[in-house]
């Protein structure tokens, strides 16, 4: 599933995780609020949060163009896994019907989601033949750490999860797949009592279909900071005031742009 090198970095620096944190230390891990947050709502791109009160508490509805082209890339790059077992006639047909499936604001990317699809159908046939055992969107129960009912790893490839996103457009969106990965991380943890010392982000970029793998280690830091950012989403949803807008200036790829800005 992953290119040589991922498995070489895993393998070597492997051990090297110091965590004390870990998904069944209930003591540190568990709720502090009633409420229960997703994922995408801990890791939302808003600094102060205000996505999340618009979404879960005013309840604003949007759909921008960036929601949909990050959903399609997701489904075009788990395509293939999903359908691994059909025959590979199969699994292109059902490809192609799915490309002229998509909404029209989406179709001039049809090229790249090809290029896209290909080097999944690679990998997904390679892991097959070699026995790894993936799971496709597998449901991880969360609610033990404070999370909604369960969350959902774009794969895990055994134990270690992999989230699926666009390259982000500054440094900052790094940090949020991060932070999703010890999400993730800590609700296996606390699901299976494995230890999960890595996770994988693989950014796709758009302009050539080119990815870009990103080895996490998730360490105590990266742990306590999701718990943290947990807690203060969990108190927004729970004490519903209206989040005041950041005093710096707002990126107009935000989807909620137009709506705080009325
Ligand atoms: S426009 Fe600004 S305040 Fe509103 S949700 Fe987006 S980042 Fe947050």
């Amino acid at each position: 599933m992953f290119p040589r090198w991922v498995w070489d970095f895993i393998r070597v620096v492997g051990g090297e995780v110091v965590a004390e944190v870990r998904g069944w230390r209930f003591d540190v891990v568990s709720p502090r609020f009633v409420a229960r947050p997703s994922i995408s709502d801990v890791t939302s791109p808003c600094l102060v949060k205000r996505d999340v009160w618009l979404r879960k508490v005013a309840r604003v509805r949007v759909d921008s163009v960036v929601f949909v082209l990050g959903r399609v890339v997701h489904e075009v790059f788990l395509y293939p896994f999903r359908y691994v077992n059909e025959s590979l006639w199969d699994i292109v047909r059902g490809f192609d019907r799915f490309l002229n499936s998509l909404n029209s604001s989406v179709k001039k990317y049809r090229d790249v989601f090809y290029k896209l699809f290909r080097k999944a159908l690679a990998f997904a046939l390679y892991s097959s033949e070699e026995g790894i055992p993936i799971s496709v969107e597998p449901m991880i129960p969360a609610a033990a750490i404070g999370l909604s009912d369960y969350v959902k790893p774009d794969l895990m490839v055994g134990f270690i999860p992999v989230d699926i996103a666009l390259a982000p457009s500054s440094d900052k969106g790094f940090e949020r797949k991060e932070l999703a990965l010890a999400g993730y991380a800590l609700a296996i943890e606390a699901w299976t009592g494995h230890p999960v010392d890595y996770g994988v982000a693989i950014y796709v970029n758009l302009g050539d279909a080119s990815l870009n793998w990103k080895v996490i280690r998730i360490d105590d830091s990266l742990r306590r900071v999701f718990l943290e950012t947990r807690d203060r989403v969990a108190m927004i949803l729970e004490h519903p005031e209206e989040p005041p807008q950041p005093a710096d200036q707002c990126p107009q790829t935000c989807p909620y742009f137009e709506v705080c800005r009325r």
